[in-house]
C-alpha cells in the first residue's frame, strides 16, 4: 500500500516567511491534487524550541507553536490523517521527518502496511532529501514527486543535485502526472 509524506509545507518556508523557499507555495496546489489519491497521507512539520543551537545555522524559523510553523493555509489539511513533529529539541536539526519525536514515522507506515511512501514538500535540498533517503533506509520503495518540491538553492544548483543524489541512493524521481489511483 502506497502512503504519501508531506514534508514542511509551513508558512516560514512559503515565501513572505522567514526561511521563505522560492516558489514554495507553488507546491500547495499540487499537493492537494495529489491527496485523494492515496489511502494514507501524513505531514511532517519542522517543530523548534525558541533558542534552538539550529538558529545557529538558520534564521530563526517553525518555532513551536507560532504562525510561521502552521501549515500553509492552502493546504487541505483535512485529508492529512497525522502530523509528524521534528527538531523539537533544542539540539538537532531535525531535517528527515522520520526523527520525529511525537511519534515514530518508520513504525507508524509499517503497522498500518505502507510498502511504498511517496515525499512530496519543502525543501528538496534539506528536509525533502534527508526524508527520502530515511525512507529509502527504512526499506520502503520511495519516490520524490519531482513537481511537488521545492529548493532553497543556498548555492545555486542544490535542489538538482539533491534530486540526483537521491536518485543514485534507489530513490525514484517521479512527475504527479504519472501518479494513478492505485
Ligand atoms: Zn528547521
Amino acid at each position: 500500500m502506497k502512503a504519501l509524506l508531506i514534508v514542511d509545507v509551513q508558512n516560514d518556508f512559503c515565501p513572505g516567511g522567514a526561511l521563505g523557499v522560492p516558489g514554495g507555495d507553488k507546491v500547495v496546489p499540487v499537493i492537494n491534487k495529489l491527496m485523494p489519491l492515496f489511502p494514507l497521507v501524513v505531514a511532517s512539520k519542522d517543530w523548534h524550541p525558541k533558542g534552538s543551537v539550529h538558529f545557529k545555522k538558520w534564521p530563526p524559523h517553525c518555532v513551536q507553536g507560532s504562525k510561521g510553523a502552521d501549515l500553509h493555509p492552502k493546504l487541505d489539511a483535512g485529508r492529512i490523517h497525522k502530523v509528524f513533529l521534528k527538531g523539537t529539541e533544542s539540539r538537532d536539526d531535525g531535517y528527515s521527518a522520520f526523527e520525529a519525536t511525537n511519534e515514530d514515522l518508520a513504525e507508524f507506515l509499517k503497522g498500518q502496511g505502507i510498502t511504498d511512501l511517496y515525499v512530496a514538500g519543502l525543501a528538496t535540498d534539506y528536509c525533502v532529501k534527508a526524508s527520502a533517503l530515511d525512507a529509502d533506509r527504512n526499506g520502503f520503495e520511495t519516490f520524490v514527486v519531482e513537481d511537488a518540491v521545492a529548493a532553497v538553492d543556498k548555492k545555486a544548483g542544490d535542489g538538482e543535485k539533491a534530486l540526483k543524489e537521491m536518485a543514485h541512493a534507489g530513490v525514484t524521481l517521479i512527475a504527479s502526472s504519472e501518479i494513478g489511483k492505485d
